[in-house]
């Protein structure tokens, strides 16, 4: 019998599948998605390979054909839709197979499901046993000094470093002297017993249509991905859980994806409240044995809904009924690291592979996904009330007014007696601003002298609780100086706002008010986050100051006013979605005012108080705002209209970045021939340096995706094979979320 394996090693060179001999003796413990062992190279290395085929025979010479070594996992990690989505994304997303791989099956898988040997240090007169075995000085004492070292390890690792093979280990283990542990120990990231059940709601007009919708459309085997477009607080949730019990009914699982989930405990909440010990919730801050038990539980068939960040798309499921991504508009669904995979895309994939059903739902969806509503390519359904029925009124203040008339203050007029009156009446008050910190730009009034990161083209931001200069992009931080570096002149300023600044002028107007503050500095510990949320939920506290943490999924039925304290701060980000990605953050900022019983108020304070996304997130017009952004998109040829390949050189060298992006930047208007394609740049990235790397960047716009793709792959391919880049990094990026 023979094996076709990929090698566990990224690398374009050894991007294909290889072929192994399976020994006799391992003949009935191989199979297809396995972990095996083989040897590799010049030098037989044994490396980590996965066995995606068996066959009877084989092309290559007996002589040439070497022979897996050992057989790691008794089960398979893989299974065949998963191998066909990995080859897939091996040429949608420009990578090799391996990595794709990587990407399906947690690393851990390879490391946990090997055995584990240590000391049986339980067992009577242990140490007695121990000193015999040594003195023995043979395999058996070999491992023995090993394990006692090593408090514990793995059996392969024990086999390759001492080069033995298994029979002392064997012996050992039969004579009790250690023990090999392969029980797992299953946890749940969550006690499902903490949350109480709850039952279904009666759904409202809307909500009934929308299921009825959706499950016709599970019935349909040649359905669309379904777009749900419902205004915040439309009860979006109370539809999914809807729709999974129907899934569940059919004996079919469902993996539900959030941007990430320590940013929404109370989305989990009502999945688990729901469906109890049957949801598994995977997130960033998992350790690898949690994420591995999540894996496994899955693959078990012991949960029947995934909840996750984008990984779990991969969610090893047998019987997937449904997909569904909540704020699919999100920039997170598309992975920033090789393979730079789109979610939706992943979703729509396995779907066809699986026959499983995509939803995608946003109160504010992507400009693509709409688009592709409106040509058909999707079905939408449309929730245009809340579940109230009340609508918060949204107010533009233009600060530039209130400057004018003499209020130096971060807070206008109007927010600033909103706030009194709800700290007066007990209500609550969300204030938000995309800024951590506590001044964003430090400067000497004197000479002009501006402190900025040396690793990085980028100010400091001071932070007050330290009294730092911390650098946001590499978290340098310098101690704040009383006297200019420059100048030696005690003229330091400081300008820029942050939430510390918010926080601390809230505490200086209302001495008496409650504030907390949730942004990157105050929730870095593990559950602090709903630590923050829970006592905010609790009335612990009148105000909650925040970053784009609170701008999501959060649903506090006693908050009745939002401020967002500089409503312009994405506006002009030198990026084509700026405008788009405004209007989204505005738009579920403002939607966690008044969903309950009590009316809602919102102000966006801003200094260009005429622009499009706040003009259409107050009267709360998406599809206005749609029509609006995509004539700017056809006119300017961008997505949904066009494809961008993104391109970026990373280097510590300035002078050779640049030389090199200018050679490719001529070899692709050689190839251009017909000027098929758009190519902005070479260009400094807009920030152009970060720890201490130079960032330097071209833009390629086409009108067919594998023709723009095509084209840049194949330039970069004649770059790499005139020059020498080392020292260069390159990095590629079909369709990015943003313009770096
Ligand atoms: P969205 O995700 O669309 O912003 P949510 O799912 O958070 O909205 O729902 C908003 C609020 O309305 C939640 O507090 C939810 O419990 C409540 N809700 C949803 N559907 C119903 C219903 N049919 N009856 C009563 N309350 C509902
Ligand atoms: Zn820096």
């Amino acid at each position: 019998m023979y094996a076709e394996v990929i090698i566990d090693i990224i690398s374009k060179n050894v991007d294909r599948v290889f072929n192994y001999k399976i020994p006799e003796n391992l003949e009935d413990k191989v199979s297809k998605g396995f972990i095996v062992k083989v040897p590799f190279g010049i030098k037989n290395n044994l490396r980590d390979a996965i066995v995606i085929g068996l066959s009877e025979k084989t092309d290559i010479p007996e002589d040439r054909l070497k022979s897996i070594k050992q057989v790691c996992t008794d089960f398979s990690v893989i299974d065949d839709n998963k191998i066909e989505l990995a080859k897939w994304m091996k040429e949608k997303y420009y990578t090799t197979l391996s990595s794709c791989l990587q990407c399906i099956i947690p690393k851990i898988v390879n490391d946990k499901l090997r055995r584990y040997a240590f000391i049986n240090y339980k067992k009577e007169n242990i140490e007695q046993l121990i000193k015999d075995c040594i003195k023995k000085n043979n395999q058996q004492s070999k491992v023995i000094k090993l394990l006692k070292e090593n408090e514990g390890m793995f059996v392969y690792e024990i086999k390759m470093l001492l080069g033995i093979a298994e029979s002392p280990i064997k012996t050992l283990e039969k004579n009790g002297l250690i023990v090999i542990n392969q029980k797992e120990v299953m946890r749940n990231a969550f006690n499902a017993d903490d949350f109480k059940k709850s039952d279904k709601l009666k759904p409202t007009l809307e909500q009934k249509a929308a299921i009825e919708f959706l499950k016709s459309s599970l019935k349909n085997t040649k359905r669309k991905p379904v777009l749900i477009h419902g205004v915040t607080g439309s009860g979006k949730t109370e539809i999914f859980l809807q729709l999974i019990e129907e899934v569940l009914k059919n004996g079919k699982q469902a993996i539900v994806l959030v941007p990430e989930i320590s940013l929404t405990p109370q989305t989990v909440r009502r999945f688990t409240e729901r469906f109890g010990d049957k949801v598994s919730v995977t997130h960033s801050k998992l350790s690898d044995g949690e994420r591995y038990d999540q894996w496994k539980r899955a693959k078990n068939g012991d949960i029947s809904v995934m909840i996750g960040p984008r990984s779990a798309i991969f969610a090893p499921l047998a019987n997937l009924g449904v997909i569904i991504i909540d704020e699919e508009h999100e920039s997170s669904y598309k992975s920033e690291t090789t393979p730079k995979y789109d979610t939706k895309e992943v979703a729509e994939k396995i779907a066809s592979l699986t026959g499983a059903m995509v939803v995608l739902a946003s109160a504010t969806p992507s400009v693509e996904s709409y688009y592709k509503a409106k040509e058909g390519i999707y079905d939408i359904v449309k929730l245009k009330k809340r579940v109230n029925n009340s609508f918060p009124e949204i107010k533009i203040v233009d600060m530039r007014a209130e400057l004018d008339e003499g209020n130096r203050s971060i807070f206008s007029r109007e927010l600033f007696n909103e706030m009194k009156k709800n700290i007066e009446n007990r209500k609550q008050t969300i204030l938000f601003l995309n800024r951590r910190g506590y001044s964003t730009f430090v400067s000497c009034r004197k000479c002009g002298y501006v402190m900025s990161c040396e690793n990085c083209n980028v100010n400091y931001t001071y932070h007050i609780d330290t009294n730092k200069l911390i650098c946001h992009y590499c978290n340098a931080e310098i101690q704040s100086p009383s006297i200019c570096p420059q100048c030696g002149l005690p003229y330091i300023k400081y300008f820029g706002v942050g939430t510390q600044k918010i926080e601390q002028e809230v505490k200086k107007y209302f001495p008496n008010a409650r504030v907390l503050r949730m942004d990157l500095d105050t929730t870095s510990k593990k559950n602090s986050h709903e630590k923050i949320l829970k006592s905010f939920a609790n009335g612990e506290a009148d105000i909650l100051v925040g970053t784009q943490m609170i701008a999501k999924g959060l649903d506090f039925p006693n908050v009745t006013l939002v401020g967002v304290v500089a409503a312009d701060t994405s506006l002009n980000a030198g990026d084509y979605r700026c405008g788009e990605t405004s209007f989204q953050l505005l738009t579920q900022v403002a939607g966690r005012a008044g969903r309950a019983d009590k009316k809602g108020k919102v102000f966006l304070q801003s200094y260009q108080s005429e622009h499009y996304s706040l003009i259409f997130t107050k009267t709360n017009d998406y599809e206005g705002f749609f029509n609006h952004e995509i004539e700017l998109r056809r006119q300017m040829l961008y997505p949904p209209f066009s494809h961008i390949f993104f391109i970026m050189f990373i280097g510590e060298d300035e002078k050779f970045v640049i030389s090199k992006i200018y050679v490719l930047a001529e070899i692709m208007k050689k190839y251009n021939l017909k000027a098929g394609f758009d190519i902005l740049g070479p260009a400094p990235a807009i920030v152009s340096k970060i720890k201490k790397q130079f960032r330097y960047k071209i833009i390629v716009k086409g009108i067919e995706e594998n023709r723009v793709k095509a084209f840049v792959l194949y330039c970069v391919d004649k770059l790499k094979e005139k020059e020498d880049l080392k020292g260069i990094n390159i990095n590629l990026t079909l369709d990015p979320s943003y313009i770096q």
